[in-house]
């Protein structure tokens, strides 16, 4: 666990243009201050993270949602009352302090209040918003602890280590157009959590296809290093070094090398608080060479979940 000088020593880092990873409820973070565009560039370089592909600014007080951010819509208000700190990111139009390179260029900027300590004394030693993607390399798995980060950015100048994350999954990305609500990708907070937070406003929960207003929505991301197939067939006979991710503890007659359950019985919060790391787990098993996962069914979490699995596999997927 962290203690008390950890934070300091990473705030100071912050402040002199490091990066800081650090956990969030979500994932792990990689952070750096908001305002030092050199920094935030570095996050770019570290990651191979495309420079069209916007970061999300966390911040620690509401206070900042209106130093960031210009004209800010009661319902964005709302919002933010009920759901932060918590996995919840609203994109709004940016003020002029925030750096062009935060937000690839666009006129609005992406901004959340993390639910977890450590990354809210963090940012508060540092003194200043903290523009933060997942601490991966783009494309592949969002880490859900230390040593997922470790793996994979190891030049990363500090990781915080705040043990395995609660969520286990990004956060959902809202846009509010007066009584519009859009959400551009779907997360731990549901369309239906959304939909109760603004009683009378119209909310959009899938986007037209070709949209470009969410530019970092690819269809292939979070991908793990081995071939990954979502198959509901739990078929008795799979290839030779299989493994198989289920989400539920149950009998079944299938042969593979290595069965990791997400959940005791179908428990969404569970399952994406482990998926992420049952997928980890496989990508790092060195006698599994190819993953596969049950489906789960679309409907309030699963549709953050299925939105990542579909993502994860979708170099594999069976029609292309
Ligand atoms: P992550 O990689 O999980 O930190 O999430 C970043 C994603 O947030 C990007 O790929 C975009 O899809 C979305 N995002 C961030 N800022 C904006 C913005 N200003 N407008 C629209 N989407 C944004
Ligand atoms: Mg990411």
């Amino acid at each position: 666990m962290n203690n008390h000088n950890d934070i300091e020593i990473a705030a100071g880092l912050i402040q002199k243009g490091k990066l800081v990873a650090f956990p969030t409820e979500t994932v792990y973070g990689l952070g750096a201050n908001a305002m030092d565009p050199l920094a935030v560039a570095r996050i770019f370089e570290l990651k191979e993270r495309p420079s069209f592909d916007p970061l999300i600014v966390h911040i620690a007080s509401v206070n900042d949602l209106k130093k960031l951010a210009g004209n800010v819509h009661e319902n964005v208000l709302r919002l933010v009352d009920k759901f932060w700190p918590g996995p919840l990111t609203v994109v709004l139009p940016k003020s002029k302090l925030v750096p062009d390179i935060v937000t690839s260029g666009l006129p609005t900027v992406g901004i959340r209040m993390p639910k977890n300590d450590i990354a809210l004394m963090l940012i508060k030693k540092s003194g200043c918003p903290v523009a933060a993607p997942s601490a991966n390399k783009f494309g592949q798995l969002s880490p859900v602890c230390a040593e997922h980060v470790k793996k994979q950015l190891p030049q990363t100048d500090y990781i915080l280590d705040g043990g395995k994350t609660e969520v286990g999954i990004e956060s959902t990305i809202v846009s509010v157009n007066g009584n519009v609500c859009s959400i551009l990708r779907p997360g731990y907070i549901t369309a239906i959590d959304i939909e109760n937070a603004l009683p009378g406003t119209f909310i959009f929960d899938i986007l037209p296809p070709k949209t470009n207003i969410a530019p970092g929505l690819l269809k292939s991301h979070y991908s793990p290093k081995k071939p990954l197939f979502i198959t509901s067939e739990t078929a008795d006979v799979l290839p030779s070094s299989s493994g198989l991710i289920l989400h539920s503890r149950r009998n079944h007659n299938c042969k593979a090398d290595k069965v990791i359950y997400t959940s005791v019985n179908y428990n969404y919060t569970e399952i994406a608080a482990n998926l992420f790391s049952a997928l980890h787990d496989m990508e790092e098993d060195e006698k599994i060479s190819r993953i596969f996962i049950e489906p789960v069914e679309e409907t309030g979490l699963g549709i953050a979940i299925m939105d990542r699995l579909k993502k994860a596999a979708y170099q594999y997927r069976a029609t292309k």
